[in-house]
């Protein structure tokens, strides 16, 4: 099977009540670990690639590293440029065989959103890729996004559908007190989504795929795991796996996934040297390091997304 779109995968994850995991890539080991698990619980998935990763690996590496596991694996794949913020990188990552891309316009006003994320829809319609969209913003960091907490602002529902229907985007990314990096609230602060947001903005967008960022739960143990071997990561709160759970079973199609996994693996990697340190060769790290990540992501695919048996 060759690279797919998301359209197919969001319209049976609407209908059946579960999400697609969109996860982030840098790597031949988070592509591989990523990958193996999706095929142990045949599920469909996204690998998404962020302006950092393609600069850190440049785009051709990740799109064939990409290609070679449709080929291997023969999973429905949908390759995603997470966070384009600009008409630009979008269109060079249609061109360079991407199945979807993201502009990510939140950080202009309204109109100014609805007129370029109508470019990047133009141009990648027209060459049969599909385009999610930003309305609100979140808060914290992901590469190059940077919003502080006083910023955040959550989606407001009477603009979803105007957007929608101006722009032409297949997908929403909305902000409902999700998000990005690991630190999503503050110690003692107690993690909670705008279920109530996303509620009206599905009465307002019905069977309209929509989108969640910065959705890692920041595991307390992995989070201890670092710690134990020599990490010095603060106490962070993430987004509980059932809350997550719950938006998957609602118009939430799409779940990003990132921070979660960088801590499983970074976990791994300080363990492994703290019980070898006299090991010099990257396999002996990297081998339980994809492992790590294969294991995050099954247990991702299983509590959150239930989105098994469904490739
Ligand atoms: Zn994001």
């Amino acid at each position: 099977m060759p690279l797919v779109t998301t359209t197919e995968m969001f319209t049976d994850a609407y209908k059946g009540g579960y999400a697609i995991g969109a996860f982030n890539v840098n790597n031949m080991e988070i592509i591989q670990g990523i990958t193996e698990a999706a095929t142990e619980e045949k599920a469909p998935l996204i690998l998404q690639v962020s302006a950092g990763a393609r600069k850190y690996a440049k785009h051709v590496y990740l799109m064939k590293l990409i290609e070679a596991a449709v080929a291997d694996t023969g999973l429905p794949i949908a390759v995603h440029l997470d966070h384009g913020d600009d008409f630009e990188i979008c269109k060079s990552c249609i061109d360079g065989g991407f199945t979807s891309v993201m502009i990510d316009g939140s950080k202009h006003g309204f109109q100014d959103n609805i007129r370029l994320t109508k470019q990047v829809v133009d141009y990648a319609h027209a060459r049969g890729v599909v385009v999610e969209g930003e309305l609100g913003k979140l808060a914290g960091i992901e590469d190059d996004v940077n919003v502080s907490d006083e910023d955040a602002q959550f989606t407001n529902p009477a603009e979803v559908e105007e957007f929608v229907e101006k722009t032409g985007v297949d997908s929403l990314a909305i902000a409902i007190g999700t998000s990005h990096g690991a630190y999503k609230f503050k110690p003692g602060q107690k993690a909670h989504l705008r279920f109530d947001i996303l509620e009206k903005i599905e009465e307002r967008l019905p069977k309209f795929p929509i989108v969640l960022h910065g959705a890692s739960s920041v595991i307390p143990e992995f989070v201890a795991k670092v710690n134990q071997y020599g990490g010095k990561m603060p106490d962070a709160v993430g987004i509980p796996e059932e809350m997550l759970r719950q938006a998957a079973k609602s118009a939430v199609c799409k779940i990003n996934i990132d921070s979660d996994l960088r801590l499983a693996m970074t976990a791994s990697v300080r363990e492994h040297f703290a019980l070898h340190p006299d090991h010099f060769d990257p396999r002996q790290y990297l081998t339980p390091a994809r492992a790590a990540i294969k294991e995050m992501v099954k247990r991702k695919l299983v509590n959150v997304l239930g989105c098994s048996g469904k490739a």
